[in-house]
C-alpha cells in the first residue's frame, strides 16, 4: 500500500511550461488517491508548484529541509509538517523513511542524486520500495539511453534496471508503483559469474 510518496524534483521550473503543468497534475492525482506528499520543503521551482497544488486541494505535505538551506529563505512556510535536519544525508535518510515510494520529476543534480541513491539502496536491499521516473516530454531520454548502455556493458544488472519504473503518464506510473514487487537478486554481477 502506498500512503506517502516522496517526489524529487527541480528547484527550478525549467524552460518548458509542461513541467509545471505536469507537477500540478501529479499533485491533483496524489490528493485524488489520498496519498500524502513528502518533498524537499522549499518554496522554489517545481517543488513549490507541486506542494502548493497538494495543499490547495486539502492534501498533506511534509517537507524535509537541511538547516543550511533553511537559513536561506527557501523554506515553504505553509506545509502541514516540516522537519529541519542537520545535513543533506540526514534529509535523504528521513525522506526514505517517511515514504512508501519515490518519484523523480525533471530536475538537476539534486534530483539525480536523490533518484540514484534510492535506486542504489534498493539494489543493495537497504530499502525495497518502488522508485519511478516521470519522463515528461522526453526530458530523461538521454539518461534512459545511458542506463541501457550501463546494462549492456555489464555494470548494472537488467533486473535492477527493470526495478526503475519509467512512465510519461502519472496515473499509469501510480498503477505500476502499486503493483511493484522488488526483485531479489545479488548486486554483484562478477561474483555471480564466478560462482557459475
Ligand atoms: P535540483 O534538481 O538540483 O534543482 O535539486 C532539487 C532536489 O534536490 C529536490 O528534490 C530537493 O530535495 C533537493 N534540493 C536541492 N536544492 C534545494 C533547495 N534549494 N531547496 C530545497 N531542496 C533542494
Amino acid at each position: 500500500m502506498i500512503k506517502t510518496v516522496c517526489v524529487f524534483c527541480g528547484s527550478s521550473m525549467g524552460n518548458n511550461g509542461v513541467y509545471r503543468r505536469k507537477a500540478e497534475e501529479f499533485g491533483q492525482m496524489l490528493v485524488k488517491n489520498n496519498i500524502n506528499l513528502v518533498y524537499g520543503g522549499s518554496n522554489i521551482g517545481l517543488m513549490h508548484a507541486l506542494a502548493d497544488t497538494v495543499l490547495d486541494l486539502g492534501g498533506k505535505v511534509t517537507g524535509v529541509m537541511p538547516s543550511h538551506l533553511a537559513d536561506k529563505n527557501l523554506v515553504h512556510q505553509h506545509l502541514t509538517e516540516m522537519h529541519i535536519v542537520g545535513s543533506m544525508h540526514e534529509r535523504k535518510a528521513l525522506m526514505a523513511e517517511l515514504s512508501d515510494g519515490f518519484v523523480a520529476f525533471p530536475g538537476g543534480f539534486g534530483t539525480l542524486d536523490e533518484l540514484f541513491e534510492i535506486l542504489s539502496w534498493n539494489q543493495l536491499g537497504i530499502i525495497q520500495k518502488p522508485c519511478a521516473l516521470l519522463n515528461i516530454d522526453g526530458y530523461y531520454n538521454h539518461l534512459l539511453d545511458f542506463l541501457n548502455h550501463c546494462v549492456s556493458e555489464n555494470f548494472i544488472r537488467s533486473e535492477h534496471h527493470h526495478n526503475l519504473i519509467v512512465e510519461t503518464d502519472e496515473n499509469r506510473l501510480l498503477e505500476k508503483m502499486l503493483a511493484f514487487t522488488p526483485l531479489h537478486v545479488d548486486k554483484w554481477i562478477d561474483r555471480l559469474k564466478e560462482m557459475g
